[in-house]
C-alpha cells in the first residue's frame, strides 16, 4: 500500500494551494457582496490547467487524473467553496459527461472551451416535483424534424446565471406510459438557445455569490445533434457522472471543514480567557482534535473514493461513504470552528460565520445525506 501522492499530484497541491491563497481567498467577502464571482478567475484557472486536470490533452486537458482534481477542489473550496461548486458541476459533471458520452463534434464544440475555462456548463435535473426521486422528472422532449423540443421547469439550477455559462446538459423524458420504465435522455442546451429563459435567481441561506437559478424551457428547440450519448440511456449517464460529483462534494466539505480548522486554531492561539490561551484548556483542544481527526479521515475516503474511479474499478459503496461522512464532518467542524469563537463566530465579519451557513448545502447537494445512506444501505443488503 501507499499512501503518497504521485509527484504530479502533489505539485498539483502544491501550485492550486498557491493560486487559491493569492487570487481567490482574498476576495471572497467582496464576491459574496456582489453576488458574483469574475469570469477572469476561471479564465485563469483554466490557464493553469486546473480546469481539465484529468482529460487528455488532445482535449486541451492535463491528461491527469480524478485524485488530482478532486485535491485541486479541495484546495479551491479551502479559499472558497463557491469556486468548488463550480468546478464540481462545470468539470465533473458537464465536462466529464461530455467527455464519455459526446461525439467528438460535441466534444470539440462544447468541453473544450469548459476545459479551457472560457465557458462554464451547468447540470439540469431537478424539477419542482423531482428532487431526490430524479426518475420522476416532468420535462419532456419531442423529435420535430431535425430538432427537438422540450418544454420543463428545472429549479435550483447553479451556475447557468453566471455570465460565463453557455450550455447546460437537461435531462427530459423522451417515451412515456408505454414501458415500465420511462425513458429519459439527455440533451446538450445552449444558454441561448431560443424557448430558454433564467427565472429567478434564488436569495439563499448563504452562497449568494453562487448563482442558482430557476430555468424555463418553454418549447425550447435544439438541432437533432444535441441529443447526448444513448437516448435510452439519459438517466444512467447523469448517474454515471453523479457518482463522481459526489467525490468532489466530499472533497468540497474538506477543503471547507480544513480552513474552519486553520482559523479555529489561529484564534485559539491567539485569544486569551483566564489569563492563558483558551487553546491551552483541554475541552478546546479537545474539540480542535476530532475536527483534526474528522477532517483526517474525510480526506483519506474521499481520496480512496477518486484512487478507484481512477482504476476502473467500482467504487459506489466508498462515493457514497465519503459523500455522506465528509459533508456530516463539515457541518459539524463548522458548527465547532463558530463555538470556539464564541461571540466573534456570531459576526458576520467572522470569516466561520460565512462557512457555518455554506456548509449545510454540502448534505443536500447531489444526492442528500438521506440518499447516501439509502445507497450505503443497499449495498449492506447484498452483503450477507
Ligand atoms: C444551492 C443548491 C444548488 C443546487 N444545484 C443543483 C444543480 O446544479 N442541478 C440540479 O439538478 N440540482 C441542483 N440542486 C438540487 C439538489 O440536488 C436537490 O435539492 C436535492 O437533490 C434534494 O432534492 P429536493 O430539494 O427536492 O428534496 P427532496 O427530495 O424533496 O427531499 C426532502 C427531504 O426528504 C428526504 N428524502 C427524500 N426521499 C427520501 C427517501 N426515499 N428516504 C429517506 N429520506 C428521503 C431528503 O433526504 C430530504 O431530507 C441544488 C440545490 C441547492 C440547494
Amino acid at each position: 500500500m501507499n499512501f503518497d501522492l504521485s509527484k504530479e499530484n502533489a505539485m498539483i497541491r502544491k501550485e492550486v494551494r498557491r493560486f487559491a491563497e493569492k487570487e481567490i481567498a482574498p476576495h471572497v467577502d467582496q464576491w459574496e457582496k456582489a453576488w458574483e464571482i469574475p469570469e477572469h478567475v476561471f479564465a485563469q484557472m483554466g490557464a493553469l490547467g486546473f480546469m481539465g486536470i484529468p482529460f487528455p490533452q488532445a482535449y486541451g486537458g492535463m491528461g491527469g487524473d480524478w485524485v488530482g482534481m478532486h485535491i485541486c477542489i479541495e484546495e479551491i473550496s479551502r479559499a472558497d467553496i463557491a469556486i468548488g461548486l463550480v468546478l464540481d458541476a462545470s468539470i465533473s459533471l458537464i465536462a466529464q459527461e461530455l467527455f464519455i458520452f459526446g461525439t467528438e463534434a460535441q466534444k470539440r464544440k462544447w468541453l473544450m472551451p469548459i476545459i479551457r475555462g472560457e465557458q462554464i456548463g451547468a447540470f439540469a435535473l431537478t424539477e419542482p416535483d423531482a428532487g431526490s426521486d430524479a426518475a420522476a422528472i416532468q420535462t419532456k422532449a419531442v423529435l420535430d424534424g431535425d430538432q427537438w423540443v422540450i418544454s420543463g421547469v428545472k429549479q435550483y439550477i447553479s451556475c447557468i446565471g453566471m455570465a460565463n455559462a453557455s450550455i447546460m446538459i437537461v435531462a427530459a423524458v423522451t417515451e412515456d406510459n408505454t414501458c415500465e420504465k420511462r425513458i429519459i435522455s439527455t440533451f446538450i442546451v445552449p444558454k441561448n438557445a431560443p424557448g430558454v429563459s433564467l427565472g429567478r435567481r434564488y436569495p439563499k441561506l448563504g452562497m449568494m455569490r453562487s448563482a442558482t437559478n430557476e430555468v424555463v424551457l418553454d418549447n425550447c428547440r435544439v438541432p437533432k445533434d444535441n441529443l447526448l450519448g444513448d437516448p435510452k440511456r439519459g438517466l444512467a449517464q447523469h448517474l454515471t457522472v453523479l457518482e463522481t460529483g459526489r467525490i468532489s462534494v466530499a472533497a468540497m466539505s474538506v477543503g471547507l471543514a480544513q480552513a474552519c480548522l486553520d482559523e479555529a486554531i489561529r484564534y485559539a492561539k491567539a485569544r486569551k480567557q483566564f489569563g492563558r490561551p483558551i487553546f491551552d484548556h483541554q475541552s478546546v483542544r479537545f474539540k480542535l482534535s476530532d475536527m483534526a481527526a474528522g477532517i483526517e479521515l474525510a480526506r483519506n475516503q474521499y481520496l480512496k473514493a477518486a484512487w478507484l474511479k481512477d482504476q476502473g474499478r467500482k467504487h459506489t459503496f466508498e462515493t457514497a461513504v465519503a459523500k455522506l461522512f465528509a459533508s456530516e464532518t463539515a457541518e459539524k467542524v463548522a458548527s465547532d470552528a463558530l463555538q470556539i469563537h464564541g461571540g466573534y463566530g456570531y459576526m458576520e465579519e467572522c470569516p466561520v460565520s460565512r462557512y457555518y451557513k455554506e456548509a449545510k448545502l454540502n448534505q443536500i447537494i447531489e444526492g442528500t445525506s438521506e440518499i447516501q445512506r439509502m445507497v450505503i444501505s443497499r449495498v449492506l443488503a447484498k452483503r450477507f
